[in-house]
């Protein structure tokens, strides 16, 4: 059965997966959801012997389906390919009583690069679906992890262009190394003078520039975004928790049909949604624990049923969970107001007219599968070090946020179900914080070198994606004033 998407604030609905993943956005500002939520029409266990690319491909057809079967296997074969270090790909590693789902073997080694590495080829297969002829220009601000990942998946990617945008001195010094290395004639990074809200702003700008958008169509090109609303991005995250699922019961870690609880270190609520979404598609997953760090508005909701943007926004050492406004909630709320999209809007124009909105009892219900939690940075750094002390096995800050909120929920509820926590970020890419959880704090020495040391301490290689940018020369060399942005595009696209 064909499934079409609509939009979560109602101003649209009867469009093509191919249709909305080239869109991303609806144009009332709502997210595109699926007109029903499809199930697993496979059995877990016909799935025992399958690789991640199988798994990808019985997921992934369920709600792309206007795409053949020819096109979806030749998105997924090129994005899973070597670029991971494994060809597992998504490795659960069992350490201190759960089950550790390292999303981090991407060229990027952060779980960004799991939808990111599919997203380009998806969207020019709907390009030729639709019957677009443009060439297609991701514009994208960052604050570090999704620009890279972005760049990376785009990369060399015929049909598309891509220009990334970041704060001058608002990035890590491995983050923009990462960036400014970048190979692929289609890809140009520049650097604003700003911080990562004047960048994020003139992108917006530059998006809902009428002229310039009508410069680009005269020269074959149109913009896109690469951001985590797109369904091409949510979609391939739901793969992997089926496959954790059916890794489990391979290796006898559940029983036949089980349960288990997944813990996800949540920022925009995209890859915890997937996992609701995965939940819906048939994997027993009995409580989802959505895990904040100090920026806790999704665990206040939680508690409370009222969202409040408006509190001081703190700096963490998970700054990948640093938001107020985690977007991918719009899709939860839509589902749990009874797929009612006037109340859904009506919600979303409170968020915006007054920071805030409060949602009803019966819609509270419908969050009994949530629990949230939230870990202070002292919670955090001790979550490292403890799980060192104890196993050896390190993990990166984000982790450690998802794992610090388990402990506390088993402790707190005396739940015993098998857990996945899941890991988003190898802990090379936050060297500095992790270094300094681990007792090592040693100012003097600059992040390559702390690479090395975490090697030693952690007893594993530097991954491949550390080694490559070390030696890598730099490609990319602008920097302009936020007014300018629009300017560089044209420089750029030579239009
Ligand atoms: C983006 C990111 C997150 C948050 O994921 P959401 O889907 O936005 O909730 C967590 N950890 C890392 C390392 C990330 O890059």
């Amino acid at each position: 059965m064909e499934i079409l998407y609509k939009s979560t604030r109602g101003g649209e609905e009867n469009i093509k997966a191919s249709e909305a993943i080239l869109k991303g956005l609806a144009t009332d500002g709502g997210l595109f959801v699926p007109n029903m939520l499809p199930k697993l029409d496979v059995s877990f266990d016909s799935l025992k012997d399958s690789t991640y690319q199988d798994v990808a491909y019985e997921v992934m057809k369920l709600f792309f389906s206007d795409f053949t079967e020819e096109e979806l296997k030749e998105c997924i074969n090129k994005a899973y390919d070597e670029k991971f270090d494994t060809s597992i790909i998504a490795p659960l590693v069992e350490a201190d009583g759960a089950y550790y789902l390292e999303l981090f073997h991407g060229s990027t080694i952060a779980f960004k690069d799991m939808a990111l590495s599919i997203l380009p080829h998806l969207m020019i297969t709907s390009a030729k679906k639709q019957h677009v002829e443009n060439e297609i220009v991701i514009l994208t601000a960052t604050s570090g992890d999704t620009g890279k990942a972005a760049l990376a998946g785009f990369s060399n990617v015929k049909g598309t262009k891509i220009i990334v945008f970041y704060p001058k001195d608002g990035v890590s010094q491995i983050q923009e190394k990462q960036m400014l290395t970048q190979k692929g004639d289609n890809t140009h990074v520049v650097a604003v003078y700003g911080n990562f809200d004047d960048a994020q702003t003139g992108v917006k700008k530059i998006f809902s520039n009428v002229k310039l958008k009508q410069l680009l169509e005269q020269s074959g090109y149109q913009f896109s975004s690469a951001n985590s609303i797109n369904i091409g991005r949510l979609v391939p995250q739901i793969v992997y928790y089926v496959y954790a699922y059916v890794a489990l019961l391979r290796e006898k870690k559940v029983k036949d049909c089980g349960s288990i609880n997944v813990v996800v270190p949540t920022g925009n609520f995209g890859n915890i949604l997937a996992a609701y979404y995965a939940k819906e598609l048939g994997v027993p997953i009995r409580k989802l624990l959505c895990a904040s760090n100090e920026n806790k508005v999704l665990f206040d909701f939680l508690q409370s049923g009222t969202y409040n943007k408006k509190r001081e926004f703190i700096l963490t050492t998970s700054p990948s969970m640093d938001i107020l406004v985690s977007s991918n909630l719009e899709r939860l709320i839509y589902k749990i107001a009874g797929n009612r999209a006037d109340l859904c809007a009506k919600l979303m124009e409170e968020l915006s007219v007054n920071g805030s909105y409060t949602i009803s009892e019966s819609m509270m219900e419908e969050l009994n599968d949530f629990y949230g939690g939230y870990a202070s940075e002292k919670e955090t750094a001790n979550c490292i070090n403890d799980l060192y002390s104890k196993t050896g096995y390190v993990i990166d800050t984000h982790t450690a946020v998802a794992s610090a909120v388990y402990k506390k929920y088993k402790k707190d509820t005396k739940d015993q179900t098998p857990s996945i926590i899941v890991s988003t970020a190898s802990p090379f890419k936050f060297t500095g914080s992790v270094m300094e959880a681990l007792g090592e704090t040693n100012e003097m020495i600059d992040d390559f070198e702390k690479v090395e040391k975490l090697s030693k301490i952690a007893n594993v290689k530097i991954p491949e994606a550390i080694e490559d940018i070390r030696k890598a020369e730099i490609l990319h060399h602008t920097i302009c004033e936020v007014e300018n942005m629009e300017q560089e595009i044209i420089k750029f696209l030579d239009i």
